[in-house]
């Protein structure tokens, strides 16, 4: 690591200039607010900066202040995220503002353990926010910073592994300048755009070009290593989209797992057949009058693939087992996750 540090050294003084006149302008970028940060940053998980800047906006405007955050019912918090998926993430924001509400009076927390132990916040967002918002020299390190290092390093050993992020954790808090914030900022961004992940890395334009060891030996596009990815286990779903005199059946998933507590379609395992789905149907008392349409459509999440097959039909009553609802409604007031919403009928 004493050697990383001495040849490293110069690493703040060559990305800050350049962080300097090539950053992207950002909306939660505007200002250090702890809040702005640590919303985008809960935002930017596992979401594309250009996703993201919608959702903010929206966000900050409903819910400006900890407070209004803290105060805010689960639902509206589930339709302003409504899209974003990844749905933990609102409601370990929504705990957390209590929490801060609670324990510390309001104010966000500066200690680094103290905003370590808000729900939903690791080791990355803890770091990101403090260095950002309260200039402390706390690494964050994310899978660009993780890319970037494995780069400048030449290290070709797996960025997943824990110890990997350990040592580029503690060789970066080892040289990290006093603009602590603004070096957090340029090594996501440099590791964000020029040596990004989805192209060659662009080290022509790169200002660690002249230290940079995978760029010397040559190895920039072997770099970084990942262990193999887990194969995403396979789900088959029948939905059903009911309607009767414009009212559409929706139900609540369980409070706990995948999408918990949101509204969907009803739905059951396995991808039934039309004669499959008419007695499954008729076991429920649903009596069918038109058979309008069906199509077939997948979506994927991190770890699991639904393969889904949907009916739409209309019905003759309005059933007690389900909460029935207007399109209108359904678009403006329920949080129905993207699983579901892509069979939304189109009609108004
Ligand atoms: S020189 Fe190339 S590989 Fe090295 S950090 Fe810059 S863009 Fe990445």
């Amino acid at each position: 690591m004493e050697k990383d540090k001495l040849e490293f050294n110069s690493l703040a003084d060559a990305i800050l200039p350049w962080y300097y006149s090539h950053r992207r302008v950002l909306p939660w970028r505007m200002d250090q607010d702890p809040y702005h940060i640590w919303v985008s940053e809960i935002m930017l998980q596992q979401t594309r900066v250009e996703a993201v800047k919608g959702y903010y906006k929206r966000f900050m405007e409903a819910l400006p202040t900890v407070a209004d955050l803290a105060n805010a019912s689960e639902e509206r918090l589930t339709k302003l995220w409504e899209g974003l998926g990844y749905y933990t993430r609102v409601r370990n924001l929504h705990k957390a503002a209590q929490v801060i509400m609670q324990k510390h009076q309001g104010v966000f927390p500066e200690k680094y353990e103290h905003v370590l132990a808000l729900p939903g916040v690791g080791p990355y967002t803890a770091g990101a926010i403090c260095s950002i918002a309260f200039n402390q020299k706390t690494p964050a390190v994310d899978g660009n910073v993780l890319r970037l290092w494995s780069r400048l390093t030449n290290d070709a050993r797996s960025v997943d592994l824990p110890a990997f992020r350990k040592n580029a954790t503690q060789a970066l808090e080892a040289i990290y300048p006093r603009d602590a914030g603004d070096f957090t900022q340029a090594l996501m961004e440099l590791g964000a755009t020029v040596c990004g992940p989805d192209r060659m890395p662009d080290c022509t334009n790169c200002p660690c070009a002249s230290f940079c060891k995978a760029h010397r030996a040559g190895t920039a596009q072997e770099l970084p290593v990942r262990l193999p990815k887990k194969q995403r286990r396979i789900e088959e779903k029948t939905v059903f989209v009911l309607w009767a005199k414009d009212l559409y059946a929706m139900t609540k998933r369980p409070e706990k797992g995948l999408l918990a507590g949101m509204w969907q379609f009803p739905n059951t395992e396995g991808f039934l057949s039309p004669t499959e789905a008419a007695n499954y149907l008729q076991k429920q008392n649903i009596q069918v009058k038109n058979i309008i349409k069906q199509v077939e459509r997948t979506h994927i999440f991190t770890h699991i693939q639904w393969n889904m097959r949907c009916y739409y039909l209309e019905v003759s009553g309005i059933l007690p087992s389900f909460h029935w609802r207007t399109l209108e409604q359904i678009r403006q007031d329920e949080a129905l996750p993207t699983a579901f919403r892509i069979f939304l009928p189109d009609k108004k």
